[in-house]
């Protein structure tokens, strides 16, 4: 297969940067794929969603708009502020190497250097090419390294077209913003290299259990769909985890789950999935996979101390704990430990537990779909719970076996007395579904007996400016949820209250990097924010009630005669732990307008 320029890559991202339409996008992705290699299938892969490695891995170029303006003056042979100048103009510096060499055309006196590149016979760059330098510029540490990124960069620049120059730089900058979902990527390969809808279902297991859409663009391009199946975790890369639903009463289990229920202490903390290698290397991932090992030495160690296997897969709750009283802390206490530096202290500080509660892989098994009942059994085997003694934080979560409702309403009514959020409600002969929320995990909480169910994760779309104490910063924030068929975000209500003076004082530095010149391809909203944002930040608000509103456009589809909207918002916070992919769906707050509609 000849070696695909990424002259052809780029050309590919223009047209899916030109349109909103996931068919379309999946048209596109769908006839480009079969063309490539499957190194360059796994290249392509990670370039297309701005990164240069699954994002679990967090591989940054780490360089910001000031370093990279040296870069293109240095390739282009002019001064910084005249790239300065253009950048202020336009905000977008992929756009100001394209306009400084259109008008080096017109104007010979600026003499550009890259303009040899452009002559016709000229041997354009290999999509390998460009992402090994890439690569090789994310990697550079240590004294003189921006000098180093710089110089390496600008020789980059001076050997490519205007096109490539725009997307590499938009790479760089993480701004490359082509739209592409997950789902919608998966889609497209399914269309490339499957048949159907079965296809795709395989696709999107696999992807769930690797969490890396490189890989998997690699194994279906070189492979088939078959191989894919086969797919096993891998200690070291994080399973997309498994959600619940929610009910709003107790007596709503028998309708979703028959025969023994695992029912649960849900426990306000962050979830943590643990990797264990047979080196004895152990990694920790956030729910939304970023690796956060450092912030919890003290798990480290008492994994180490209390596994009895090779290596293994497992998930559980950290809690901040207060050990003189045995009591379970907030979430706010936990989040003092996410920190960088001063660990040690912390750890002392804030002592912690991690509640286990299930087992996905051990020792060369696939326990993905194993029933609860034999994960649970294999957890308590492989480890041992020393959670009574202080020098251990590692315990099993408390749950009780049962299919007898009033034993769940008392078990959830002693999880509350001990300072759990409420209960989690499991099918025992249930499989793990990775990546999903369906039906054989239930989440019940104690403001569900209020009047509305749950609070609402939603993606922060836009920014209105405030008057009188909040001239200088938001006054509220225009708010999304996700729609995973559609890969769009579709406004929910504005937030402006329940932000703390100093949760106000940091929204502008906040949003400032997703800041957006028009409103995002994958936006719906009829309302017209001051500032448009890239949907990046979830915050987690409560609400009154659900109504049907003219501008907003939840389940629009289905409501008619608008969309679904939340009256009376307030902020709660910010989470942290979850991608704007990760925000509430439109079918959940559908679900939930239902049932108020039904009482
Ligand atoms: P929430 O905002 O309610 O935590 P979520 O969207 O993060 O919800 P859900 O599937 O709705 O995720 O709720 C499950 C979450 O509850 C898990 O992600 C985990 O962090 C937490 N949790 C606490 N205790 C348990 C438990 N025993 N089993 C499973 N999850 C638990």
């Amino acid at each position: 297969m000849p070696r695909t320029k990424f002259l052809q890559l780029a050309e590919v991202f223009e047209r899916l940067e030109k349109t909103a339409s996931s068919l379309a996008m999946i048209d596109i992705l769908a006839d480009f794929f079969p063309k490539i290699s499957p190194e360059e299938a796994k290249i392509s892969a990670y370039l297309l969603r701005g990164e240069l490695a699954p994002a679990y891995e967090n591989l940054e170029i780490g360089l910001a708009d000031k370093m990279v303006a040296r870069a293109i003056a240095k390739s282009e042979n002019i001064k910084v502020e005249k790239v300065k100048l253009l950048y202020n103009k336009t905000g977008d510096l992929g756009l100001v190497v394209v306009s400084l060499r259109e008008m080096s055309r017109r104007d010979k006196n600026l003499k550009l250097k890259s303009s040899v590149v452009r002559r016709p016979n000229i041997d354009f760059l290999t999509v390998k090419e460009v992402f090994e330098k890439l690569i090789e510029i994310a990697r550079i540490g240590g004294e003189g390294s921006q000098d180093k990124k710089i110089n390496l960069l600008a020789d980059l620049f001076s050997k490519t077209s205007n096109l490539e120059a725009k997307y590499i730089i938009r790479t760089i900058l993480g701004t490359l913003r082509l739209g592409v979902g997950e789902m919608t990527f998966l889609q497209g390969l399914a269309k490339a290299f499957g048949a159907g809808k079965k296809d795709k279902e395989i696709l999107e297991y696999a992807f769930n259990v690797l969490s890396d859409l490189g890989e998997i663009a690699c194994i279906v391009s070189e492979s088939g769909i078959k191989k894919i199946s086969e797919i096993k975790p891998k200690v070291g890369a994080p399973i997309r985890v498994m959600l619940s639903n929610r009910i709003q009463e107790l007596e709503e289990i028998k309708d979703h789950i028959s025969g023994l229920v695992s029912v649960e202490e849900k426990y306000d903390g962050e979830r943590i999935q643990a990797h264990i290698k047979k080196t004895g290397e152990t990694s920790l991932f956030s729910r939304r996979q970023d690796n956060i090992t450092h912030q919890y030495p003290d798990i480290i160690d008492g994994l180490k101390k209390s596994f009895a296997g090779k290596e293994a897969i497992v998930e559980g709750e950290v809690v901040a704990y207060n050990e003189a009283k045995g009591k379970l802390l907030p979430f706010q206490v936990l989040m003092s430990r996410r920190r960088k530096h001063n660990i040690e202290e912390y750890v002392k500080k804030i002592p912690v537990r991690y509640f286990l509660f299930d087992l996905l892989y051990l020792d060369g098994k696939n326990y993905l779909k194993q029933p609860l009942k034999e994960r649970r059994a294999v957890l308590e085997r492989s480890f041992s719970d020393k959670g009574g003694k202080k020098i251990n934080p590692i315990n099993f979560g408390r749950y009780a076996i049962t299919d007898d409702l009033s034993e769940i309403k008392s078990y959830f009514n002693d999880s509350i007395k001990r300072g759990a959020e409420g209960v989690m409600i499991k099918d025992y002969s249930g499989i793990y579904q990775a990546g999903s929320r369906g039906w054989l995990w239930i989440k019940f909480k104690k403001e569900y007996q209020k009047e509305l169910a749950d609070n609402f994760d939603l993606a922060v779309i836009g920014g209105l400016y405030g008057a009188g104490r909040r001239a200088k910063t938001y006054g509220s924030l225009l708010v999304a949820a996700y729609n995973p068929i559609t890969n769009k975000y579709y406004s929910f209500t504005k937030v402006g209250t329940g932000f703390t003076d100093e949760n106000l004082s940091r929204l502008m530095k906040m949003f400032e990097k997703y800041k957006l010149k028009e409103k995002h391809k994958s936006v719906e909203t009829g309302m017209k924010p001051d500032v448009w944002f890239e949907p990046k930040i979830v915050m987690e608000i409560s609400g009154a009630e659900i109504t049907v509103s003219p501008i907003h456009t939840v389940a629009k589809d289905k409501i008619k005669t608008g969309g679904l909207a939340l009256r009376f918002p307030k902020f709660l916070r910010w989470r942290e732990d979850k991608s704007a992919e990760n925000a509430t769906t439109v079918e959940e707050i559908y679900n939930i307008y239902k049932m108020g509609v039904k009482k």
